[in-house]
């Protein structure tokens, strides 16, 4: 197994002020990724997953720790990540062929192989004769398949999605998590996906990883051994019922405290 993506020691403190203490947010996150994984990631709310992702994204800095991708250390954001949100972040003003050239764009590619990308990208994510269609005129389901396209269009090394079909209705989840395992299949990206829906964590993943309530840690690290590829027939699954047990158990434990520390 390659390694992609190195997580060495990662703690994550929010410093506190008058009014707020201060919040520890991760708690000594180890964590190697071999490139081609598919790893979700399942937490709690407020356990501090985002903050990790945001952190391999370059876009917070660990209080102490190191992360490499590739071998070389992350220090800040770079096309090489491509992330993708809950919340849709398209650019409101750009079409969606415009939004998935937008990185290209940035980067010096001409016109023609820009047009021939995002094509590449729009075929691969379903949105044929939606090219010229602004994020407004689309539903939440295909605008985060733009926001799919826009960054794989970077070609990046990984993708980090944070919980990014969160805001859609469980038949559109349901279909968007089928179509990105084919992407995954045919793109052969590695993937570090955010969720704290269990079996989400388990139909998309090669690899689970549970996180306990703040301080956000690894607790457990679980291989889902169901081939590929997957339907939602897998779902029905005698495996994925126990994989789900086993990972609804170990989470429900995590909530209660998370729960807990709320109040
Ligand atoms: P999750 O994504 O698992 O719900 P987050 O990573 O968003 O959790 O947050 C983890 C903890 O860190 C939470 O208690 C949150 O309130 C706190 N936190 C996140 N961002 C900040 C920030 N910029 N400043 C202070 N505290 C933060
Ligand atoms: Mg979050």
């Amino acid at each position: 197994m390659e390694p992609i993506l190195e997580i060495n020691n990662v703690t994550k403190l929010f410093a506190g002020n008058k009014k707020n203490k201060g919040i520890l947010a991760l708690d000594t996150i180890n964590l190697t990724i071999a490139r081609n994984e598919f790893i979700t990631i399942l937490g709690p709310s407020g356990c501090g997953k985002s903050t990790l992702l945001r952190i391999v994204g370059g876009l917070e800095e660990q209080t102490t720790g190191s992360v490499y991708l590739d071998k070389s250390k992350i220090e800040g954001p770079s096309s090489n990540r491509g992330m993708v949100f809950q919340a849709y972040s398209l650019f409101p003003w750009l079409t969606v062929e415009e939004n998935i050239q937008f990185g290209p764009k940035n980067k010096g590619m001409d016109a023609r192989n820009r047009k021939e990308l995002s094509d590449k990208y729009i075929e691969l994510v379903g949105l044929k004769g939606f090219e010229r269609h602004y994020p407004k005129q689309l539903s939440g389901g295909m605008q985060q398949r733009v926001a799919i396209a826009r960054a794989l269009a970077n070609d990046p090394e990984i993708l980090l999605l944070d919980e990014p079909f969160g805001a859609l209705d469980n038949q559109t989840r349901v279909i968007m998590q089928e179509l990105l395992l084919e992407i995954w299949e045919k793109s052969k990206k590695t993937i570090l996906f955010i969720t704290h829906d269990v079996e989400e964590s388990i139909f998309l993943a090669s690899r689970v990883l549970v996180m306990t309530s703040r301080p956000g840690k690894i607790k457990a690290d679980i291989p889902i051994e169901i081939e590929h590829p997957r339907t939602y027939h897998v779902k029905m699954d005698h495996r994925f019922l126990q994989y789900k047990e086993h990972l609804t158990e170990l989470i429900r434990d995590e909530s209660l405290k998370a729960i807990k520390l709320e109040n």
